[in-house]
């Protein structure tokens, strides 16, 4: 089985690129050029520089000894949680505008829900000098306020969506719309491995720092450059696509996806995709999605804004289709206890998204001789106001 994307843009039977005659000029254009640019010695030594002078990088694996204890197994956190901006979207956000900068774009768009994309576009925005447009609904900008406040300080423009729902499927929309009225100027910066071809490879890519790392860490801490499990938050999937990168062709590491169930996969109040989903096209990608029988997309529900995503990127979908990655789901319950226990264990507050990774050790076997890695992908100051109104 073969896990790479190919010629056409498609992982077995996603991805692909379905989108507007109009658009197909610009995603033609990244499409021509993107591979050359990234691969050049020139990009590779600018995103490597800016990675660890800027981003903070390498991220630590961390031994986590007393988590490793309760569950009579020896589990190592990858810590995203202590990059820039306290999430792994940096390492994406960094490539792309280097990708943009060198494609000669003056002005860079994209959408957001929870704001954490936002956030890390217009830091590199703020970096780079580059006028930054930030697409988000009219009620995740009430949800979010923090993160607006962020995006406004750093100089991007929010623009509220106030069609449909008003969440981020009517900001993608928006975002989708200003790329087609400037095709010239303008760059679409998307934050995960979502979107036509190339952007699923593309943001893989730049994740895929994640699992380089990992291998020369786990070669000096336990002698072997592979784990047995990697667990990792699926939302739209860049930090799991990251964790799993350098491991997918090989079958020894189990690679464990966990998607968010909600309030429960037989309720509808769930953003477990590969669970409740089917085929369909989101965002220009042919994948798995949450959708009514007439092919509308739904209102997905989690308790963490990152994984409250109605899709699945084309990765993934191949990864659950073909068997090749074991996909479970925690509950916002699930996902609250095991943030409040790894608080207590470790001293560590992890983001609600990767609280949803931590409670698969409820859920899966493992054994004394395994070594387990986990991706915290992100921090968790930004939940503080959900996890104290949810300790009572
Ligand atoms: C955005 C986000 C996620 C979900 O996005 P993926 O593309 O699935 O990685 C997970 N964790 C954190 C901390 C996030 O900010």
């Amino acid at each position: 089985m073969n896990y790479k994307i190919n010629e056409q843009g498609f992982y077995g039977d996603f991805g692909g690129a379905f989108i507007p005659e109009m658009l197909y000029h610009n995603v033609n254009e990244l499409k021509e050029n993107y591979l050359q640019i990234i691969e050049s010695d020139d990009f590779q030594e600018e995103f490597k520089d800016l990675l660890k002078e800027y981003v903070g990088r390498p991220t630590p694996l961390y031994f986590a000894k007393r988590l490793s204890e309760k569950y009579n197994t020896n589990v190592f956190l990858k810590r995203e949680d202590l990059n820039h901006t306290g999430a792994h979207k940096i390492n994406n956000t960094i490539g792309q505008i280097l990708l943009a900068k060198r494609m000669n774009k003056k002005r860079i768009i994209a959408e957001t829900g929870a704001g954490q994309h936002g956030v890390a576009t217009a830091t590199v925005c703020a970096l780079m000098n580059l006028k930054c447009i930030i697409y988000m609904g009219e009620i995740d900008i009430k949800r979010q306020a923090p993160n607006v406040a962020r995006m406004k300080m750093l100089g991007a423009e929010v623009r509220p969506a106030t069609s449909g729902s008003k969440t981020l499927k009517d900001a993608t929309n928006e975002a989708i719309r200003d790329w087609i009225a400037n095709p010239e100027d303008t760059y679409y910066l998307i934050g995960s491995v979502v979107g036509p071809h190339p952007y699923p490879d593309m943001v893989a890519r730049f994740q895929s720092i994640i699992s380089e790392e990992m291998k020369s860490q786990l070669m000096a801490k336990t002698g072997r450059d592979y784990p047995d499990k990697i667990i990792a938050c699926v939302g739209g999937g860049s930090n799991a696509a990251g964790a799993f990168y350098h491991y997918i062709d090989n079958e020894k590491v189990e690679l464990i996806a966990v998607e968010a169930d909600g309030l429960g996969i037989e309720t509808d109040k769930t953003a477990a995709t590969t669970q409740v989903g089917t085929e369909g096209i989101i965002h220009g990608s042919k994948t798995l999605l949450m959708q009514n029988s007439e092919g509308q997309i739904t209102e997905p529900h989690s308790i963490s804004a990152g994984l409250d995503y109605p899709g699945v990127g084309p990765l993934h979908a191949h990864l659950f289709k073909s068997g090749r990655g074991t996909f479970i789901g925690a509950t916002d319950k699930e996902a609250l206890t095991a943030a409040y226990q790894l608080t207590k264990l470790e001293g560590i507050i992890p983001a609600l998204e990767s609280s949803h990774a931590l409670a698969a050790l409820d859920k899966i076997e493992c054994n004394s001789t395994e070594n387990i890695v986990i991706n915290l992908s992100g921090r968790g100051d930004k939940d503080m106001e959900t996890y104290i109104r949810m300790m009572q």
